[in-house]
């Protein structure tokens, strides 16, 4: 299995060959074709599984696809860390660099001025942490009414961190009609609550890693 019979367009093939990735994690071969249909996700996976392209691909491709243009954000990405948000946002742009995708991080605990400045820019992606984006869209600099793509990584961090109300009223803000992928990798009650509230007939992906840096190569489909 290769990632363009997963039916990934080239620029993205091309990409992930640039990283040195030679053929799709577990993950990656059965959330990719089914994101691509437009199906919810539910993942169940750590980090190390190479859950970040099995959702960031697909994503790209969507957005890419599509002919809608606006300025306001398609895609939102929650994480619980302001590293973790760093880390995605950075493998979106490198797998999405033949594509023209404008794409933001926004987390705490750094100035507003430079995020406000991108969003009102004009922007496809946001990557964010919970906190930070509520404040913004609070002061009414980020819209998220074009949202067409709502990535939850980590949901099971993000609720231990106590993010669930931030998250609960960014939902609101969000359209109903959307594709929801949702990765955890934990199943506590709470998380299963979360996940049933957001996802619609959802396909589920499941994938033991070894341990949170998991050796992809040890990793057989
Ligand atoms: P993640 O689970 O998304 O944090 O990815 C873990 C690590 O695996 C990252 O360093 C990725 O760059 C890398 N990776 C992701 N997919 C693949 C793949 N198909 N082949 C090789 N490495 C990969």
């Amino acid at each position: 299995m290769s990632f363009s019979e997963l039916g990934l367009r080239s620029e993205l093939v091309n990409a992930v060959a640039a990283k040195g990735y030679e053929t799709p994690s577990p993950i990656q071969a059965r959330a990719i074709p089914a994101i691509l249909e437009g199906r919810d996700v539910l993942g169940g996976a750590q980090t190390g599984t190479g859950k970040t392209a099995a959702f960031g691909l697909p994503l790209l491709q969507t957005l890419a696809a599509s002919e809608f243009k606006t300025k306001r954000p398609r895609a939102l990405v929650l994480t619980p860390t302001r590293e973790l948000a760093a880390q995605v946002h950075e493998s979106l742009q490198d797998y999405g660099k033949g594509l023209n995708m404008r794409s933001i991080v926004i987390f705490g605990g750094v100035g507003f001025n430079p995020q406000i400045t991108a969003c009102r820019r004009g922007l496809d992606i946001i990557v964010a942490t919970p906190g930070r984006l509520l404040d913004l869209i609070n002061r009414g600099e980020v819209h998220l009414s074009a949202i067409e793509i709502l990535v939850l990584d980590e949901a099971d961090r993000m609720l231990d961190m106590g993010f669930i109300n931030d998250i609960k009223k960014i939902l609101k803000t969000v359209p109903d009609k959307r594709q929801n992928l949702f990765f955890s990798a934990t199943y506590s009650k709470d998380v299963k609550r979360l996940a049933d509230s957001i996802l619609n007939n959802p396909v589920e992906v499941e994938v033991a890693a070894r341990n949170a840096t998991a050796d992809l190569s040890l990793i057989h489909i």
